[in-house]
């Protein structure tokens, strides 16, 4: 009866505990690779939710075990000059390791969520797909 009582009592605290931003971020860069010089120490907490959605539509597309590559948050000097990834708002995703014919699904896929989703450098070296947050 006693231990009853105190596995009830872990699992109610389990399940009170509230996730913070950093608890998100965690999870967000648990979830994906970051490419060598990607810095996303200072990201907005929206572009971690807005990463996870990310991730999500990878997994949908090629499978759970399929990890995302990060390539550029606030790192990288040859952005545009108004650029939302100096302001910590904006992410770019590898695609060219995604086969060409699922490319253009999730790009699609990703877009429609509150997010400003751009294809960019298509069949180029440089592959990517930008996520930005759109303030109000
Ligand atoms: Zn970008």
């Amino acid at each position: 009866m006693r231990f009853s009582v105190i596995i009830l009592f872990c699992l109610c605290v389990f399940a009170w505990a509230e996730w913070n931003s950093e608890d998100v971020h965690r999870l967000f860069i648990k979830r994906v690779n970051l490419k060598p010089g990607v810095y996303t120490g200072k990201l907005e907490s929206v572009m971690d939710s807005a990463g996870l959605s990310v991730v999500y539509e990878y997994h949908r597309l090629l499978g759970d075990m399929y990890r995302p590559t990060v390539t550029s948050a606030n790192d990288f000097g040859s952005h545009s000059r108004y650029s939302k990834h100096y302001l910590n708002l904006a992410l770019d995703f590898r695609i060219n390791d995604v086969p060409q014919n699922k490319r253009a699904i999730l790009v699609e896929n990703i877009r429609g969520k509150r997010f400003l989703v751009l294809w960019e450098s298509q069949g180029g070296k440089n592959e990517h797909v930008h996520v930005e947050f759109i303030r109000d």
